[in-house]
């Protein structure tokens, strides 16, 4: 990732509906800005926040879809497993998922920022010795760093990239 592309945030501001947290998670581990609807929200208010923040709706819900109007792009996703949407979301938009590895808070969607040396001594000693990079959440304070669970996300979506080439852009 170059700098340029860090400032303007990520390609392709994304939305998902309540459904696919667990897509949303995998999308901010790629580095991309993805937005989640709350459980509760409406239709209309799902709808709303896409068309405000020029986001891409993403949604396994016909109704949904069929009902997002002029103004609001929507790729609906017929698969149910995580491994058949990656594919379908590097065909539909080109998503590569190895653009910007765990450059995001996977919680809140915040831009991580380098962890300050006090940060680094709330991560688990055997963690400590690590080549980094330990990144921080400015939002809600998580640390992250490049421990096994961290790992087997990157594994996986290089896995995804390989089998499903991104679209030049
Ligand atoms: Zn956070």
């Amino acid at each position: 990732m170059n700098e340029a592309m860090e400032a303007s945030g990520s390609p392709l501001p994304l939305f998902c509906d309540a459904m696919l947290a667990s897509l949303a998670r995998w999308l901010r581990a790629a580095g991309y800005d993805t937005g989640l609807a709350p459980v509760d929200a409406s239709d209309r208010a799902v709808l709303g926040a896409c068309r405000a923040q020029s986001r891409i709706l993403l949604t396994r819900d016909r109704h949904l879809a069929a009902h997002a109007g002029k103004g609001v792009v929507v790729v609906l996703l017929a698969s149910d497993g995580l491994d058949m949407q990656a594919a379908e979301l590097a065909a539909a938009l080109g998503v590569d998922w190895t653009w910007a590895p765990f450059s995001r808070c996977l919680l809140d969607n915040t831009l991580l920022r380098e962890a300050t040396p006090d940060e680094r001594t709330r991560v688990p000693p055997r963690a400590r010795d690590l080549p980094g990079p330990f990144r921080a959440c400015p939002a809600c304070g998580r640390i992250y760093w490049p421990g096994s669970h961290v790992r087997r996300m990157q594994a996986r979506m290089q896995q995804w990239n390989a089998h499903t080439p991104p679209k030049p852009r």
